[in-house]
């Protein structure tokens, strides 16, 4: 059988995950499998109540949290009081927070990846996981 019934990216991992999908869970599931930025749960509601208007934000509160629990989404602290959350990405990235207008740059560096392991195994350790955000204003030119 073809596709038919699959949803978004999001649905199928929770589908996998033997979650039980309502409609609504489906609505927020396709928002945020559409996201490439860093949206806080207002920000996903705003997005959800397009789809469905009944959605409210406490269902997705609720279900950001459940999502996160399962592994689903990732849930960040750029220091704005808000919990910001993105899908699990597949290849690590750090982030890089502009602080005059709290935009959210996503990159990859293998020195400092390295660096960490190293600082982690002169500390007796192997490293497995890491938060790394730098937080910057833009150099005038
Ligand atoms: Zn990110």
């Amino acid at each position: 059988m073809p596709d038919q019934e699959v949803g978004s990216e999001i649905e199928r991992l929770c589908i996998e995950k033997g979650m039980r999908m309502t409609d609504q869970r489906r609505v927020i599931a396709s928002v945020l499998s559409a996201v490439h930025d860093h949206p806080d749960a207002e920000g996903i509601y705003r997005r959800s109540v397009r789809i469905d208007p009944n959605i409210s934000i406490a269902t997705v509160y609720r279900t950001v949290r459940l999502f996160e629990e399962a592994g689903i989404l990732e849930r960040h602290d750029f220091r704005d009081g808000r919990s910001r959350y993105e899908p699990v990405p597949e290849t690590h990235h750090d982030h890089l927070i502009n602080v005059e207008t709290g935009e959210v740059l996503e990159f990859q560096n293998e020195a400092i990846e390295e660096l960490q392991r190293q600082v982690a195994a002169e500390l007796g350790f192997r490293l497995v996981d890491h938060r790394m955000e730098l937080y910057g204003k833009p150099l005038k030119k």
